[in-house]
């Protein structure tokens, strides 16, 4: 399902969706959803959570250790941040008798076959059993624990690496751990993501590419950074999520025949490229074109989850 609609603000296409999702939970499940649903930015998500879909039903946020760790004698920490990599951690709460070490060789295999060189980790029994104690002093390790909050029965487990590795491992491994431990409450949170950056650096092109489409909004307020610095420019996009999962995403469009032309430029078009691919388009909003905006909705995903179906499959039909 798809709604384009002219004459809107992003904050009314927000509220007009939730107004459906209100409906459609009251109608079919018999569930109030209070509204308005929760915002968070991309930033946020990315640097609490790992995704950009996250799971807010529990905590277990990802935690950044690397001013701590810096100086210390573990290299795979140290290399990590002066690599401009990071170094962070999340704490399972009275993990500690689930997760052997059995338990956490296991997680480290899972961790390395999604991209992370390894797994260092704290058991906490009795006493704190850090992996990697023999490389730092008793000062460091307490600093450690302190900043994490962790306690006698929790499991620290951190990832040394560039950023987008540590956090989407993290992430990963938080959605994991959450369900072996079985502290994820049976409810329905939903979660809008804002400020999605308009831009994402392709590292094997060496280009800016654009995150969500080219015809997205940009934030009036950093149209400025444009040319300069294009990691700055947030788009006026949204994501609606719904506990862990996207259900539908969209965003305000690109009206102006100029502003069009300047995104074009960023993305390194040149004037054939665009003639060819969005004449059209772009000879269109010439003539005046209403603001505009949309949503796509994942009606199979949102099935799924109205169901607690485990698999797409299961409603498609
Ligand atoms: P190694 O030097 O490979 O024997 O690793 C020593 C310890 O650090 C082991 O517990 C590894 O799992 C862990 N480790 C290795 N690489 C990383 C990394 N990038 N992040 C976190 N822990 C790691």
């Amino acid at each position: 399902t798809d709604m384009e609609l002219s004459f809107v603000d992003m904050d009314e296409i927000m509220e007009i969706n939730e107004g459906l999702f209100k409906r459609l939970f009251k109608e079919v499940l018999g569930k109030e959803l209070v509204t308005p649903f929760e915002k968070m930015t991309y930033n946020d998500a990315m640097e609490n959570y790992g995704s950009d879909k996250p799971d807010i039903r529990f905590d277990m946020k990802i935690q950044n250790i690397s001013d701590l760790v810096k100086d210390c004698g573990f290299s795979v920490f140290t290399s990590a941040v002066e690599n401009g990599g990071s170094v962070r951690a999340i704490v399972a709460k009275n993990a500690a008798s689930v997760y052997t070490r059995k338990e956490i060789d296991k997680l480290t295999e899972y961790v390395k076959g999604i991209g992370a060189k390894g797994l260092a980790y704290v058991r906490w029994v009795d006493e704190p059993n850090a992996s990697f104690k023999k490389f730092m002093t008793e000062e460091e390790l307490s600093a450690i624990y302190e900043r994490l909050g962790a306690e006698k029965g929790d499991v620290i487990f951190i990832v040394a690496d560039k950023n987008s590795t540590v956090l989407t491992t993290l992430g990963a491994l938080r959605l994991k751990v959450a369900k072996v431990l079985d502290i994820i409450p049976d409810e329905f949170k939903f979660l809008w993501i804002v400020d999605f950056p308009f831009f994402e650096y392709d590292e094997e092109s060496g280009e800016w590419l654009a995150m969500h489409h080219p015809f997205t909004m940009p934030k009036e307020e950093c149209l400025q950074y444009l040319d300069t610095d294009p990691s700055k420019v947030i788009a006026k996009a949204y994501d609606l999520t719904l506990n862990g999962t996207e259900l539908s995403s969209g965003s305000m469009r690109i009206t102006d025949y100029e502003l069009q032309q300047r995104m074009f430029k960023a993305l390194k078009l040149t004037d054939e490229e665009i003639e060819a691919k969005f004449g059209f388009l772009v000879d269109a909003y010439r003539y005046g074109a209403p603001p505009h905006g949309g949503a796509a909705l994942g009606l199979d995903r949102l099935a799924m989850i109205m169901c607690g179906a485990d698999s797409l499959r299961d409603v498609v039909a």
